[in-house]
């Protein structure tokens, strides 16, 4: 049985690789944005990813978490699909991203060798909504990207270690969303028991070291920005090359669940990034005000 919100989804500019998977290209805002050389993705200030190159895509919608945060319809929840082989996915994505950036080639402000190259793109980010590692060819995937010339960024929520202990991105970013077993319950809201979820998220956290790799905390005020000593520990423990200490955005249909307020303003997520520099072998490498977002770095 078959149910892909396809419609609701492709209002906001969802690609679709096909009516029976939830596998999607979506460009972000300062892809187009970077397009028309007006700026780009902090990804770009840190790691040098240029936003107008990169794919913004997931091969799958479904997810294991319920995050109070997510930018997804909850009410539009993909349960079964037809998943797409990867060989498809990597012939495709090009042209689909093609197809969603289309408007942009009679922009004044774009030129036809940028359109081009932003056509040919060097870099997938494994990020759009839902859990990539629910997908059955997830490391298959990353590995054909890579064969084709591109750069990789995989996001997971780390419910699945099994599927993430094989996969080689160019960086993995693991999502860290509480600093304990309690706030994570109620904020990440596990489809499975949330005891054995969060025991999972720490098995992921411990496949970070000695590979290029992130921890991402979406910070948001009032809720899980406490008990930065927590965060610096299971940090610390992990050896992720970085932690991005991101806060959280009032956007999609996140609006139904959280409230403007809870968005930290960016000097609280910098302070909070400090905090946790005091417990932990990691230093401020580098912010992005507009981002409302402070890397640290490794620094032993
Ligand atoms: S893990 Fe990601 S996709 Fe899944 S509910 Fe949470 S924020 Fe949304």
């Amino acid at each position: 049985m078959l149910s892909v919100p396809c419609d609701a989804l492709r209002r906001q500019g969802y690609q679709f690789f096909s009516t029976r998977s939830s596998a999607a290209v979506k460009p972000c805002l300062w892809c187009k944005s970077d397009l028309r050389s007006r700026g780009a993705c902090y990804k770009y200030q840190f790691y040098g990813i240029e936003s107008y190159r990169c794919v913004q895509m997931t091969p799958t919608l479904r997810c294991t978490q319920r995050c109070l945060y997510c930018w997804r319809s909850f009410e539009h929840e993909v349960t079964s699909e037809e998943e797409i082989a990867p060989e498809e996915i990597v012939s495709r994505i090009a042209d689909l991203q093609k197809r969603a950036i289309a408007g942009f080639k009679v922009s004044s402000d774009v030129s036809l060798e940028r359109f081009s190259e932003a056509a040919r793109p060097k870099h997938v980010a494994i990020s759009l909504a839902g859990e990539p590692t629910c997908y059955s060819h997830l490391p298959e995937l990353i590995d054909l990207f890579h064969h084709e010339g591109c750069t990789t960024f995989l996001v997971s929520n780390g419910t699945r270690p099994w599927v993430l202990e094989h996969c080689r991105p160019t960086q993995m970013y693991l999502s860290l969303s509480a600093p304990d077993q309690e706030i994570y319950r109620r904020l990440c809201r596990p489809k499975s028991d949330a005891s054995e979820s969060w025991e999972r998220v720490q098995e992921s956290l411990d496949l970070l070291g000695g590979r290029r790799s992130a921890v991402r905390i979406t910070l948001i005020h009032g809720i899980n920005d406490c008990s930065p000593e927590r965060y610096a520990a299971m940090v610390q423990d992990s050896g992720a090359m970085f932690v991005e200490v991101k806060g959280y955005m009032y956007l999609g249909f996140s609006r139904r669940r959280m409230r403007r307020e809870n968005m930290p303003e960016h000097h609280e997520v910098r302070r909070f990034a400090e905090e946790i520099s005091k417990y932990a072998d990691y230093c401020i490498a580098d912010e992005n005000e507009k981002s409302r977002v402070a890397l640290l770095r490794r620094c032993a």
